[in-house]
């Protein structure tokens, strides 16, 4: 399971920022996904819960953000966003087509903890 060691380095990244900040803890870490790339949702939640153990993310939210695939006609050169299995050229019906974007996993933000912060919460 490969998303074990994806989401090994996005807690190692995390981590390594948020002690950079003095964080305490982190509350919330925000990834982007491509629509293309091989990352089952479910199994990097299951990692995120398994590998945060004993870090300054346990406990934290994972929040997980799909972003659609995009791809450029090799004829017309036409951008254009498209789901998984519907890469077509829009304009010209080319299926020749090379992705642009959409194989991604990459930390979009984290919202972290940081000491006297009272967690924004008013009383
Ligand atoms: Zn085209």
């Amino acid at each position: 399971m490969h998303e074990m060691g994806i989401m090994s380095g996005v807690l190692e990244a995390c981590t390594a920022t948020a002690e950079r900040e003095g964080a305490t803890r982190i509350n919330e870490i925000r990834v982007r996904i491509g629509e293309l790339s091989e990352v089952m949702e479910d199994a990097l939640r299951f990692a995120f819960e398994a590998l945060s153990v004993g870090t300054l993310a346990e406990g934290g939210r994972l929040e997980i953000e799909h972003v659609a695939a995009t791809s450029r006609c090799v004829d017309c050169r036409v951008e254009f966003s498209h789901g998984r299995f519907d890469v077509a050229c829009p304009q010209c019906g080319n299926v020749l087509c090379e992705a642009v974007s959409g194989r991604e996993l990459e930390i979009d933000s984290i919202d972290i903890d940081l000491p006297g912060d009272e967690a924004g919460t008013a009383s």
